[in-house]
């Protein structure tokens, strides 16, 4: 019975290894096999698989908030560039930045604008290239409501800081071009890496570019589909003077994050000033 125990032991062990191997391989598989669904994104697991890690991504260890204890310095003066590599983690003022990632998307990108119209708050859209390419009308439809545009690269690899330097930049640069595309002289100030796996290299080809990198700083994982509450719920909870939140419009099922602002909108917008980062910050 003991040797029966001993390999059961080993054959649990070995199991656990291959599945925590085959979890710690899943970021780096090609992008494109993780696009063309067009539905999710490397950063964003099927709900099946929720926990997976991403290398250098704050959302590895769940639901969080980035930078816990630099997010304000002692004098409640938010620090704004305390991410990994030096990247944007706070909007600099008392102002809240509500931040829309991996779109636009037709079905929410909508929805979202519709309802920050409502409570006359603006944002900053964080958009993939391809799908600006795909739906230059929606990118159109931001800049039209005063929203601010962030880059978020072509096809949201989340390897691509490990590129060279010429490969980001033909990358960044594509994507900014089709944004430009559907609105000729916007401002798009901002670069975010897909997944927040940042890299020296991808921060300086961003700030060559003339964007600035631009991480987060309340994170409450919607690309996980908790639902409109835990959302609402961890957005309302975490948010202080100055925070960036990562929200998603795009990327898989984002309908409770569209049911979620019902509640965050009037919630933050009683409680902070809630504004669009600014172009033309460094
Ligand atoms: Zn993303």
């Amino acid at each position: 019975m003991r040797a029966v125990g001993i390999v059961v032991l080993i054959v649990t062990a070995l199991l656990g290894t291959a599945y925590a191997l085959g979890r710690s391989l899943v970021p780096d598989r090609p992008a494109s096999d993780v696009t063309t669904s067009g539905q999710h994104y490397a950063d964003q697991p099927p709900t099946d698989d929720p926990d997976r890690p991403t290398p250098g991504d704050d959302r590895s260890t769940g639901p969080a908030v980035a930078g816990q204890d630099g997010g304000a310095s002692p004098s409640g003066t938010p620090t704004k560039t305390d991410g990994p590599y030096g990247t944007q983690t706070t909007s600099g003022t008392s102002q809240v930045a509500l931040t829309f990632d991996d779109g636009p998307d037709p079905q929410y990108t909508p929805q979202v604008l519709a309802l920050l119209r409502e409570h006359h708050v603006r944002a900053t859209f964080c958009v993939v290239g391809e799908n600006a390419q795909s739906h230059p009308d929606l990118v159109r439809a931001i800049v039209a409501d005063g929203h601010t545009l962030c880059n978020h690269s072509w096809n949201h690899d989340v390897t691509l800081g490990q590129q060279s330097p010429e490969t980001i930049r033909a990358d960044l640069l594509r994507t900014s071009e089709a944004i430009r595309a559907a609105v000729p002289n916007a401002p798009i100030a901002y670069y975010r890496q897909p997944g927040g796996a940042w890299t020296g290299s991808v921060v300086s080809v961003a700030r060559e570019l003339g964007m600035t990198p631009l991480h987060w700083t309340v994170d409450p994982a919607d690309w996980e589909t908790p639902g409109a509450d835990r959302i609402a719920g961890m957005v309302l909870t975490n948010v202080e003077p100055g925070s960036v939140v990562l929200l998603h419009d795009a990327g898989g099922d984002r309908q409770g994050t569209v049911d979620a602002l019902y509640e965050i909108l009037p919630a933050l917008t009683s409680r902070f000033k809630v504004a669009a980062l600014p172009n033309g910050a460094t």
